[in-house]
């Protein structure tokens, strides 16, 4: 018969939280780098109790609407939130900003 151990998560937060103590690392970044996968056993400052912390990375996507790619041509309206010369697409999400040039 196979035995297969796994351990449950007992904390998850911005930063490392002792699971004994629930001591608050306020620097985490520098007990463990925050890298993907990274992984260590870490004795806890305040209690002294072992315990293993894992960085657990979050994936976001995003995706832009493009005319260029599709072969169209952009449609440029004023954008009053944007300000007064900056345009946007109504079909894509792109922003033509314009600066006045600084004359020095
Ligand atoms: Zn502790
Ligand atoms: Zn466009």
């Amino acid at each position: 018969m196979k035995e297969i151990k796994s351990y449950d998560t007992d904390e998850i937060d911005q930063a490392i939280i002792c699971p004994y103590c629930k001591y608050h690392y306020s620097d985490s970044h520098d007990v463990l780098a925050p890298e993907q996968d990274n992984k260590e056993t870490i004795e806890c400052e305040n209690c002294g109790k072992k315990f293993v912390a894992e960085v657990v990375t979050t994936v976001d996507y995003f995706t832009n609407r493009n005319c260029e790619l599709n072969g169209e041509n952009h449609e440029f309206i004023p954008n009053k939130i944007l300000g007064n010369n900056d345009k946007k697409c109504s079909k894509c999400s792109l922003i033509l900003y314009h600066y006045d040039e600084v004359k020095k």
